[in-house]
């Protein structure tokens, strides 16, 4: 740290992605939850044509890809709002939903940028804990004194909340911002989307990293009513009015007309899920039943951080995060069937080595 950097950030702490080693062709990664197959030659065309005019600023609105985007969710544009990645939109909410009088709350395990955000942006936070089992216990959300933020599916559990569930913890804060942050809900559970005419406290954020295999052009959104739409947008032109770059617009509005390639993408993954799930189970592995596009995974044998070790001196990349109550686990994203034989087959004579 230099003499200049600014006391207020003394404690920071900040967020670690996961490894983006070079040399990928050697490399099976599956540690940070992107999708295996890459985007449409439609998608890069899309973004080729765009690179020829980028001489011109991006739209500061990204009206094209919220009109693409509001015909697919069944929104309209005011409730709409684009960012860099959904870490950006959660930041967003974090800048204006939270400050010294209303904390940010969250559980205690779940997608480790929320304390960060909390601590740039100098807002209280407080933890709940999750039950043993890793589930929440949405009892726990009811009438805080703050704004609420929940992963649905959560992160790196891989466990969903019911809507219904979600819109009781909506009932039970209509004094609070409730953000359902669904980076991982197109692998098979529900969105909060149908609920934000009926809930103004109500704001869900999506990506494009995950189930539209964009993750390295950065997309993002929030979706609101639109008086909470305005506030993110009040943020948004008070930081970078210009936060979508005109590649990543334009590559993002091609994905969007071929969404079908993406859901059967999702589809495919989901069917991989399945298949490995079961495999991990007769490898002796102990795991909440994934609701993502990834497996959160222990084994009785042998510790979370040993395993991670082996598996890389393998060649193979998961996520092990080396915090109280989840140390023993290892964050497994779903790649395609050939990279899941690999994983498996490096687990097996890890274990028989270990034996
Ligand atoms: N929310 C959760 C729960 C995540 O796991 C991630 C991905 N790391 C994000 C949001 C942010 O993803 P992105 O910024 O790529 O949209």
């Amino acid at each position: 740290m230099s003499r200049f950097f600014s006391e207020k950030y003394a404690t920071l702490d900040p967020y670690v992605p996961g490894e983006q080693p070079r040399g990928l062709e050697k490399i099976v990664k599956l540690n940070t939850n992107e999708n295996p197959y890459p985007p449409l030659p439609e998608v890069c065309a899309a973004a080729a044509e765009a690179a020829g005019k980028l001489n011109l600023y991006s739209e500061t609105d990204s009206r094209a890809l919220r009109e693409a985007l509001s015909k697919r969710l069944g929104v309209s544009m005011d409730e709409l709002i684009m960012t860099n990645g959904s870490d950006e939109i959660l930041n967003f909410a974090f800048m204006a939903f939270c400050d010294e009088h209303t904390p940010a709350v969250f559980a205690d395990v779940t997608y480790g940028f929320y304390p960060v955000f909390a601590k740039i942006d100098c807002v209280p936070y407080e933890e709940i804990p999750v039950k043993d089992d890793l589930s929440i216990d949405i009892r726990d959300y009811f009438q805080r004194a703050g704004t609420i933020f929940i992963a649905n599916p959560n992160a790196p559990t891989s466990l969903a909340l019911k809507r219904s569930e979600i819109e009781e913890i909506l009932k039970q804060n209509p004094y609070n911002v409730v953000v359902v942050d669904e980076a991982y809900v197109d692998f098979g559970s529900e969105s909060c989307i149908p609920l934000i005419r009926k809930y103004d406290n109500l704001l869900v954020t999506q990506t494009f990293s995950k189930s539209r295999s964009m993750a390295g052009a950065r997309l993002g959104y929030g979706v609101g009513c639109p008086e909470l739409i305005r506030d993110l947008n009040a943020v948004r032109n008070s930081t970078n009015p210009y936060n979508v770059n005109s590649l990543t617009s334009a590559a993002g509005v091609a994905c969007l007309e071929h969404d079908e390639y993406n859901r059967e993408n999702c589809r495919i993954i989901m069917e991989t899920r399945t298949r490995f799930e079961r495999e991990l189970r007769e490898m002796g592995f102990e795991m909440p039943t994934s609701q993502t596009n990834f497996f959160f995974a222990r084994h009785p044998e042998i510790p979370g951080g040993e395993l991670y070790l082996k598996l890389k001196d393998k060649g193979v990349l998961v996520r092990h995060f080396d915090q109280e109550r989840i140390r023993d686990y290892n964050r497994i994203s779903i790649g395609t069937p050939e990279q899941m034989e690999t994983l498996t087959a490096a687990i097996k004579q890890i274990l028989e080595e270990r034996a």
